[in-house]
């Protein structure tokens, strides 16, 4: 395993709309891992294979207290509610805002081993998961804020959660 850099806005690669994956094999599962261990390196919640320079449709995801999840060309196939929600991003280091995310989402995915998954989330889940998928089209938290003075710079000594 290893750590791979953080690609920064506005790298093009977070704009790039993501490739499906289509053979789970060992490439695969060693990017998995490496973004695992990146995720956790940075103290992150969840990061988007773009973030590291990959343009495939891959995500993990690490609730604090809760188990990785991992996900391969995944897809929200319902969603409910609106909440506005503060976010941040590792890939815009520096800043929050405050955009609306729904109340809970369901998503289906392909796991590590290349089966079928389906999960519902809740909260921080939610957002994660659409944040991440966003990841996947090229969108970022940024596109979503109303304006951009409602970006707010962060103190340095903040522990915003980054995805
Ligand atoms: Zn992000």
């Amino acid at each position: 395993m290893a750590v791979r850099p953080i690609r920064f806005a506005p790298d093009p690669v977070l704009r790039q709309k993501a490739k499906r994956v289509t053979r789970i094999d060992g490439a695969i599962q060693r990017l998995v891992d490496d973004m695992i261990e990146t995720m956790r390196a940075v103290s992150g919640v969840g990061l988007a294979a773009p973030q590291v320079g990959v343009p495939l449709r891959v995500a993990v995801i690490e609730i604090p207290g809760g188990e990785v999840i991992v996900l391969i060309n995944p897809e929200v196939i319902k969603k409910e509610g609106e909440r506005v929600v503060e976010e941040a991003c590792l890939s815009v280091p520096g800043y929050k805002g405050d955009i609306k995310r729904s109340v809970w989402v369901k998503v289906k995915a392909r796991d590590k081993r290349g089966k079928n998954i389906r999960l519902k989330g809740e909260e921080l889940l939610a957002q994660a998961l659409e944040h991440e998928i966003d990841h996947l089209d090229g969108t970022l938290y940024i596109d979503r804020v109303e304006s951009p003075d409602k970006l707010q710079k962060l103190l340095p000594e903040s522990n915003q959660e980054g995805l």
